[in-house]
């Protein structure tokens, strides 16, 4: 390097960090770089103890989280967050929730830092015209957040935030508004559903929950069928759940564990490749089954 390059290449330092700076601030703000669409996860979080245990279910969520680029961030739908209207976290730091009891010190002992991010809260209240989304300072990571998220990114050094589920509307509704999310799949956002596809708590063979895969007769013949449409991109089919019979009526005895699949399946575009993952039942009356849609 001569004197005068030298020079030129000290002159270029301090804008290279000033450029540094203003990239990172238009991250959340300004008009943002288009990359590839971000695959779309709905995960069968099933027990929280999956948020500490080394199982096979945990591997199945780490497969999932497989050839993901690094995200921007997270948007979780979580089961465990109903209210009235629909609501984003927009909190710098959400709490670790600990929404559950009976469950051993060690669970409640997991706490997930990931920061929050008031501005990607903000931009995706301002993609919804179905409905006035509220900014959220209350809520936090609850654990159908925290018990899967953990395993994609067990340093919590993604932003992550939840929007809630509004227990008052029907599944068509939730259909419709989770496609003005689609935009930010091009926009480094990963998107995650989180609950289960059956889901009866009051029927669990809590004796049989331990001793691997088990479901029954009606909780198996419901999810081949969830499966069946899933595959076959028939969402009308799972949007009206309640015309499917005995079946599904004992695998949905209420909907909040079932519509986050409904988001995910809102924001499939017509390149995504579905694969299924964690496809098992446990203790009779659960499903973990998850699937990942995406285009690579
Ligand atoms: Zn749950």
């Amino acid at each position: 390097m001569n004197r005068q390059q030298f020079i030129k290449s000290l002159a270029l330092v301090p804008l290279a960090g000033a450029a540094m700076k203003l990239n990172e601030l238009s991250k959340f703000t300004g008009p943002l770089e288009s990359t590839a669409s971000m695959p779309v996860l709905f995960m069968g979080h099933g027990s929280p103890m999956n948020a500490i245990e080394e199982n096979e279910f945990v591997r199945g969520f780490r497969t999932m989280g497989e050839g993901i680029p690094r995200p921007r961030a997270v948007l979780v739908i979580s089961a465990h967050w109903e209210t009235k209207g629909t609501f984003v976290t927009a909190m710098k730091k959400p709490e670790t929730i600990h929404d559950f009891g009976g469950f051993p010190k060690a669970l409640f002992d997991v706490h997930y830092p990931a920061p929050g991010s008031p501005a990607f809260a903000t931009e995706t209240k301002n993609l919804i015209h179905k409905t006035d989304v509220g900014l959220d300072q209350t809520w936090g990571l609850d654990h159908g957040t925290w018990s899967v998220v953990k395993h994609l990114y067990p340093k919590a050094d993604v932003p992550v935030i939840q929007m809630s589920i509004d227990y008052s509307k029907d599944a068509q509704y939730h259909y419709d508004l989770a496609k003005e999310l689609a935009s930010l799949r091009k926009k480094g956002i990963l998107i995650i559903g989180s609950g289960n596809l059956v889901h009866n708590l009051g029927m669990v063979a809590w004796d049989k929950l331990n001793t691997g895969a088990y479901g029954y007769d009606w909780a198996l013949e419901a999810s081949d069928n969830m499966k069946k449409f899933i595959l076959a991109d028939d969402h009308p089919s799972l949007i009206n759940f309640r015309s499917q019979g005995q079946s599904w009526n004992l695998a949905i005895p209420s909907p909040e564990h079932y519509l986050p699949l409904i988001y995910t399946l809102a924001l499939k575009n017509e390149k995504d490749k579905i694969s299924i993952h964690n496809d098992k039942a446990v203790g009779g009356s659960l499903t973990m089954t998850s699937v990942k849609f995406s285009e690579v």
